[in-house]
Order: C-alpha cells, then sequence, then structure tokens
C-alpha cells in the first residue's frame, strides 16, 4: 500500500478515510472534486512542535503561515490551539478578523504591504508588523506617530543564506525581493531609524530562508550568523532583540522521494544552536519564533476527485482525467511539484495500470501526476491525490470558469463543511453587464 497512508487509514470495506470517515461517503454527501482535512493532524502537528519547545524549556512562539490555508474555520483551529499567525494581506487579515482571531497574536508581513493594508493593521491592532523595506519603515513611522500608537515591529532581514531548495520558492538569499539586505549594511540603517522612530519598538529579526527545506544545516547556518550579528548590534548600535524568528519551510513528505526530517528535528537543531551560539557570543538566551506554514497543514489534506474519461494511446500513456485540476492544485504545473494517489474505494489493491492523472482544464500542463500506479479503474471511481492540504485551495483560482471545490474538515468521525463549493452564480457575481448600447443599424 501506498506509503503515504497511514496504517490505520482504511476502514473494514477497505475504504481509504480521513479523520474516521470514509472518503466515499464524503465524495457522495459533498460532491467532487472536494479539499478534506484532517484536522486532528493538523493539531497533533502543532502539539509536536510545542512539545519540543516545552522540553527545552526556551520561550517560544509558534506562528501559523496561513498562506498555505486561509479559511474562517482555519484560524478558528488555530486559535483553539493557542499559537499565533501570520498574515500577508489585507484579506487575510480581514478573514483572520472574521474568524475573531486574537490581533494580538497576529504577524502581519509582506514586501509591499499598502498604506490601506499598514492602516488596517493598525485599526486592528495586530500584535507584530514585520517590516519589510525602508518605504515601508518610513510609512509605518508617519502612521504611527501620526496615530500615537505605539507598535511592535521586527525587521525581516535578507541573511544571504538561501536553503537548498527550488529557485521560485527560495526566498533567503541577498538577490531576494523580501527584507532587509545584511551584508551590504541596510539592516543596521533600518534598526537605527527603527530605534529613532518614537512609536515602534522593535523586538526582533525575521528572516525566512525558503520552502520545502529538508536539512537542518540552512536553520544552523542562519542561527550562527543571526546571533553574531546580535552581538555586533549589542555592541555598535545598543541594540538588544530578544526575539529570533527563524521563518517556515519545514519540508514535507509528498511522495515516496522525500525523506523529510521530522519538523520537530529542525526545531530541537535550531534550539541547541541558539543556546551554543548565544553563549559563545555572550548574547542573552533569545526568544525563537517559528512560522510552519506547509508542515502543519500539507499532510492532513487530500483531494478527492471523480475519474472520468480516459486515453490510451498505445506504447506511449494512458490519461486518466479528473474532475478537476490546475484550478484546484496549480503546484505540479507552477513548480513541477509530486503529488501521490490512489484509489478511495480500496488503496491496498495492488497496481494493474500506470496512468498520468489530467485535469479538466484547457493547458496541456494540466496534468496532477505522472506515471501514477493504481489498481484498475473505472469511470466514476473516486480517485485521492494525497497530502494537498498546503497551497492548494489557498491558490486555487476560477480558470476556466470552473467554480472551487468545497471544504470539509474531519475529526473523530465527524466531517463538517468549512468552505462551500462556488456556484456557477458566484462566478458572475462580480461581472457587470457591457454598458455600451448595440449599434443603431
Ligand atoms: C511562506 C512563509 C512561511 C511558511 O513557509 P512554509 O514553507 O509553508 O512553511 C513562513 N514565513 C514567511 C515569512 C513566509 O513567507
Amino acid at each position: 500500500m501506498n506509503e503515504q497512508i497511514k496504517t490505520d487509514a482504511l476502514n473494514s470495506a477497505h475504504h481509504l478515510m480521513v479523520g474516521g470517515v470514509d472518503t466515499l461517503t464524503l465524495a457522495k454527501k459533498y460532491q467532487t472534486p472536494l479539499y478534506v482535512y484532517d484536522t486532528g493532524a493538523i493539531r497533533a502537528e502543532i502539539a509536536a512542535f510545542k512539545q519540543v519547545f516545552e522540553e527545552n524549556h526556551v520561550d517560544y512562539q509558534i506562528s501559523y503561515a496561513s498562506k498555505a490555508f486561509a479559511t474562517v474555520a482555519m484560524y478558528q483551529l488555530i486559535a483553539q490551539e493557542h499559537i499565533h499567525c501570520d498574515v500577508v494581506s489585507g484579506g487575510e487579515l480581514y478573514t483572520a478578523q472574521q474568524a475573531d482571531f486574537p490581533m494580538a497574536a497576529v504577524s502581519f508581513h509582506g514586501n509591499n504591504k499598502s498604506l490601506a493594508e499598514l492602516t488596517m493593521a493598525l485599526d486592528a491592532g495586530v500584535g507584530t508588523i514585520v517590516v519589510d523595506n525602508f518605504g515601508e519603515l518610513r510609512q509605518l513611522t508617519t502612521l504611527t506617530t501620526q496615530r500615537q500608537q505605539p507598535t511592535t515591529i521586527m525587521l525581516r532581514i535578507a541573511p544571504g543564506i538561501s536553503a537548498h531548495t527550488h529557485d521560485y520558492i527560495s526566498t533567503g538569499q541577498a538577490d531576494s525581493k523580501f527584507g532587509f539586505d545584511l551584508d551590504s549594511g541596510q539592516a543596521d540603517q533600518a534598526i537605527k531609524a527603527a530605534q529613532a522612530a518614537p512609536y515602534l519598538k522593535l523586538v526582533g529579526i525575521h528572516c525566512h530562508i525558503g520552502s520545502q527545506i529538508f536539512e537542518v544545516n540552512g536553520f544552523e547556518m542562519i542561527v550562527d550568523k543571526l546571533v553574531s550579528e546580535f552581538a555586533r548590534w549589542q555592541r555598535e548600535l545598543d541594540f538588544y532583540p530578544q526575539i529570533m524568528n527563524v521563518g517556515g519551510g519545514f519540508g514535507v513528505k509528498y511522495t515516496a522521494e522525500d525523506h523529510p526530517l521530522q519538523p520537530t528535528d529542525f526545531v530541537d537543531a535550531i534550539i541547541k544552536e541558539t543556546r551554543a551560539q548565544t553563549a559563545a557570543q555572550q548574547v542573552p538566551m533569545l526568544e525563537i519564533w517559528i512560522e510552519p506554514g506547509r508542515s502543519l497543514v500539507a499532510t492532513a489534506g487530500m483531494t478527492l476527485y471523480t475519474i472520468g474519461d480516459e486515453k490510451d494511446i498505445p506504447g506511449i500513456r494512458k490519461y486518466l482525467s479528473v474532475d478537476g485540476g490546475m484550478g484546484d492544485n496549480i503546484r505540479p504545473a507552477l513548480y513541477q511539484a509530486k503529488y501521490e494517489a490512489v484509489l478511495a474505494k480500496n488503496p491496498a489493491l495492488p497496481a494493474e495500470q500506470v496512468a498520468s492523472i489530467a485535469g479538466k482544464y484547457c493547458e496541456s500542463g494540466d496534468m496532477l501526476i505522472w506515471n501514477q500506479q493504481l489498481p484498475a479503474t473505472a469511470p466514476g471511481d473516486v480517485l485521492a491525490v494525497l497530502d494537498t492540504g498546503a497551497y492548494g485551495y489557498s491558490m486555487a483560482s476560477n480558470y476556466n470558469r470552473n467554480p472551487r471545490p468545497a471544504v470539509v474538515f474531519c475529526e473523530q468521525g465527524h466531517s463538517q463543511l468549512v468552505v462551500q463549493r462556488e456556484s456557477y452564480a458566484d462566478l458572475t457575481r462580480l461581472d457587470l453587464p457591457l454598458s455600451v448600447p448595440e449599434k443603431t443599424k
């Protein structure tokens, strides 16, 4: 059986289960394509992170990078688990507000926050604004001074280190649109400007070196570099950061080819390196913040599709088409991301065919999986593409005017609709009719 599936994930009828609910029941009840989440698995990931920090007796904060998957119910779940969250736009902030997420536990990120977004964040009273560049720093200084509103900030820096990962999703190197460059002295300049701003309270430094990282090495390099800068900043700038925010990017297992560490292994290494370096550099032990996105939700989610038409080209390839595709999961087309799929009615059946899973969108690149081993399939069978919980729904589009799928949370045998399926009426809701009258003949 596919090793991505947990051993207890089949019921007595051999159907694939999620959060104790039969996926075939879900497909029938909510239709396909459908995003389904095992929310117990998300809670377990959060608990595992907390445990490492607590066992190591360090001050910490876990801030869910909500761009991985953001809906009202998801912010509510995060609030139930008493961790923080990151938002990167007015829209994510608004969604968190709709969820009554505690604003003090929000960090606001982004490399081009608009005046309206900064004002919205100040009105909302978000806990931390992570300032990305000089323009934003000036704007925020002006705003907070006008409003006489004390505001906690961190500075995002580009540490000149990139994690070994795909170019499009690698963000820590010097040549990046994100953050104040460290080596050229921009970070020092930003610290001085923040210190001079009467209402800004600079509590820490943030960096995020990339995504889907498989080695602790990049994080250890970050810690080494940051702590030595912290020591220098104490000496030269009288700046004593309390918080070191090392971002997210902890890799997850999408296919049998991926061999990630446990997310908690990263944290363990980060804590140990921070202890060692702060002691060596005579810097007080820091509060460590992490921002996991993908690792909290990716493997907790899957997408259910119904198999439709097939095309078998003798000696070349067999295509199985499903009722979704790049509109609900752009990652294969965007990043050549790899997934695995199983037949929901019995994932344990032996493979009898190799098929490539095509979406229904009008692009040849709309392929979800190449060369998937599967048992025999027939039109109408439900196919589960595994581990789609991160950057699936959050990157979904209405390309080809396909409605976006619904989202269902499952836990302890109960399912709950948390995002409705879009209707055709939703698709034209914002459209306005042509106002120019037809030419008179
Ligand atoms: C995207 C992002 C994250 C989360 O990255 P994952 O790879 O999903 O863990 C964390 N912090 C920042 C600033 C990000 O932009």
